[in-house]
């Protein structure tokens, strides 16, 4: 069995409001009362995991079937964005029924760990399926699919041997050329941490300087506009999460948007995570910890990224048939954990840069 709710208005929480809840949205305080006596009742009962996800309920529910399926635990999951769960565990605290949380980005991720809403977990399992470098060294986050931000550009006006390296943007030759997403995307800033920790500060501010040099254009709310702007020849070049091209390709093959692999030559493909770890207050830690497990295993990988088209975490699992025709690639090796370290400096240096 499985049951979803969606959280009431609660910081940015943004999807429609299911009822009861809606009757209390106005007073958060009266919607965490009321979240607590009418929407999770069994959430303290053994065999039942609550998950709270930023991650939407049509990608998580056939793993959660799944894990219903083969262990008789039933999963309540309750989504919205990961700034109102945030809010949410932190408002909570101890009463949570929260068990697991899951999200996008490692910048998030830490950030949970960060404000102390997370809790460590030692698991041979999982640190045998999931690679070091994408997961917490404090053990209380663990990457469970990659997401590669990497170059695009347009088939029919650039050729892919003029590419090269995210730096290789700022370069004057793509002066009106450059389609950028917003800086306040946690996925840019994620992306500038890496390469300070890369480059270090000062040549990574010149960089960010030069794509706001080059940009053809306002900056993108998504990636997806970025890359129609691409074929509508608002501008050449740019740089999105792979996934949002491979969702384009398959609605339209022929989508005239070509890929290219960053930086291999150098410091590899920036590569981010979606994520899990157990919260502080679960009420059920092992049965957690058993579902992050099962969020590791090949079972489980292959549902976890294959509807979304992001590459499997656990390098012993093959990526969906879309995405492999993009080949393989070198990935950056410094820890996700530094994009969450350094998202602070990054957001003022893209700050400085004059980067929207
Ligand atoms: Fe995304």
């Amino acid at each position: 069995m499985y049951f979803t709710h969606q959280a009431p208005a609660l910081g940015a929480a943004t999807l429609p409001q299911p009822q009861p809840v809606r009757l209390f949205a106005t007073a958060a305080l009266a919607v965490l009362a009321a979240f607590f006596a009418l929407a999770a009742p069994t959430a303290v009962r053994a065999d039942t995991l609550t998950v709270y996800s930023a991650r939407n309920e049509q990608l998580l529910k056939p793993l959660l079937d799944q894990f219903t399926k083969s262990t008789g635990t039933q999963v309540q999951l309750l989504t919205a964005n990961e700034g109102a769960l945030l809010a949410r565990l932190n408002a909570e605290g101890a009463s949570t029924p929260a068990d697991v949380l899951i999200t996008v980005d490692a910048g998030n991720l830490w950030q949970a760990a960060q404000q102390n809403l997370l809790q460590a977990v030692a698991s041979p399992v999982l640190e045998k399926n999931i690679p070091a470098h994408l997961r917490d060294p404090a053990k209380q986050w663990f990457g469970m699919s990659v997401r590669a931000r990497t170059i695009v550009y347009s088939k029919a006006r650039v050729t892919a041997n003029t590419l090269s390296t995210y730096e290789d943007l700022a370069d004057p030759k793509w002066r009106g050329k450059l389609c950028l997403r917003s800086s306040k995307k946690v996925y840019n800033q994620s992306l500038v941490a890496m390469m300070m920790q890369d480059l270090g500060e000062a040549k990574t501010e010149a960089v960010v300087k030069g794509w706001v040099a080059n940009l053809a254009t306002d900056v993108f709310a998504d990636d997806t506009a970025l890359l129609k702007a691409i074929t509508a020849g608002q501008c050449q070049v740019g740089i999105v999460n792979t996934y949002y091209l491979g969702r384009l390709l398959q609605a339209d093959p022929a989508f005239p948007v070509g890929l290219f692999w960053a930086n291999q030559a150098t410091t590899g493909v920036h590569v981010n995570v979606s994520g899990a770890g157990v919260t502080r207050y679960s009420k059920n830690p092992a049965l957690a910890q058993k579902f992050l497990e099962f969020l590791s295993s090949d079972e489980a990988q292959k549902i976890y990224t294959d509807k979304d088209l992001e590459y499997p975490a656990n390098p012993g699992v093959a990526a969906d048939s879309v995405i492999k025709s993009w080949g393989s690639f070198k990935p950056n090796p410094i820890n996700v954990s530094k994009a969450g370290e350094l998202q602070a400096a990054a957001t003022r240096l893209m700050d400085r840069a004059a980067y929207k």
